[in-house]
């Protein structure tokens, strides 16, 4: 049973590349790495009930479980190259694995990437997948290279994937019940399909100083690149960037809590020199992606957030923490 799964898993995710000399079917996967290139390698887990919600669509976890780890891909400036598969699945349910796969290869196909190997077995449902790409060599964005006065930015828009969330605990309390459906699916989507930025990560490799992807919530990201530079950071809370179905469906408190703290938003959050950040602003549609400036690097530790009347935005956990994914 385990190998009819494994052969329906290669069979529906089929992606031909040169490089991979030898794919599923032996032991290990043998795989040519390009001259000059440096290999980039992440893995990320995602446990039903921890990572998504019970009941998420087979076709959706296998899209997401991918987007994920091409989103620490992006992060790096790396070009996708090859991924791995680790499923964990309660029973050897053929219908659930097919439309995994399905929605795998979706993604896969769009960033050509080849699944190389994995490992399948019973267990409470959870997927590792585990993705590789390359990068010029000494070209890889980092965490660590922001420094005091960089510009700060984020691509496309922040806390959608949290307000989704928020939406489906409250449907049924009757609170928001009626509300405007297509905004509602619009939320749920990107919940669901988070797009892996990797054309913006591509972009970024001659601009940023420094680049994380945001999938635990922005102040925490966003605080990891800061540590990471020795520096903190300074963000206009009106000038984070909000969805047109976040408008609709929430309030400026709200959105800015689900922004700053929501987590599974798959965008890039990256730091520019200031010279460079006036050209970039307007160079961001030759380059193909959205980023709006949201702040700025500051010497003193931490991330504060600050309104249009200069004052400091209360971030504590309490503040924001039961928005949290
Ligand atoms: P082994 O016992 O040597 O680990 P497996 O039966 O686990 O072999 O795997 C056989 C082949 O199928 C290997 O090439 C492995 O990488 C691949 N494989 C197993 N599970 C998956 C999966 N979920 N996705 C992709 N490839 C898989
Ligand atoms: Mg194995």
């Amino acid at each position: 049973m385990e190998f009819d799964l494994i052969e329906l898993i290669r069979a529906r995710t089929a992606q031909p590349r040169g490089d991979v000399a030898l794919g599923i079917g032996d032991d290990a996967a043998l795989l040519n790495l390009p001259a000059g290139q440096q290999l980039v390698a992440c893995t990320d887990t995602l446990v039903e009930g921890v990572h998504f919600p019970r009941g998420t669509a087979p076709q959706d976890l296998g899209w997401k479980s991918l987007a994920v780890n091409l989103s620490d891909l992006a992060a790096m400036g790396a070009t996708p190259a090859w991924a791995m598969l680790a499923l964990t699945l309660p029973h050897a349910d053929q219908r659930f694995v097919e439309a995994f796969a399905e929605g795998f290869a979706q993604l896969a196909r769009t960033h050509a990437v080849a699944l190389v190997g994995g490992d399948t077995t019973r267990g409470p449902l959870s997927v590792t997948v585990s993705a590789f790409g390359f990068v010029p060599e000494n070209r890889a964005l980092l965490r660590s290279g922001a420094r005091v006065n960089d510009a700060v930015f984020v691509t496309g828009t922040l806390g959608d994937a949290a307000a989704a969330l928020r939406l489906m605990r409250d449907s049924g309390l009757g609170a928001r019940d009626s509300i405007n459906e297509q905004a509602r699916a619009e939320l749920q989507s990107r919940l669901n399909r988070p797009e892996p930025r990797i054309a913006a990560g591509l972009a970024l490799r001659d601009v940023a100083s420094a680049c994380i992807d945001v999938s635990d919530g922005l102040l925490a990201d966003l605080g990891h690149l800061c540590v990471a530079s020795g520096a903190g950071a300074l963000i206009e809370a009106d000038a984070l960037p909000f969805s047109s179905a976040m408008f609709a469906l929430f309030n400026s408190e709200e959105r800015r809590a689900f922004a700053l703290g929501g987590g599974d938003d798959y965008e890039l959050c990256f730091t520019a020199s200031v010279d460079r950040a006036d050209r970039l602003s307007a160079d961001f549609a030759r380059l193909g992606f959205g980023a709006l400036r949201i702040g700025r690097i500051v010497a003193e530790p931490g991330v504060r957030v600050r309104d249009a009347h200069g004052n400091t935005v209360e971030t504590s956990r309490r503040g924001w923490q039961h928005f949290a994914s």
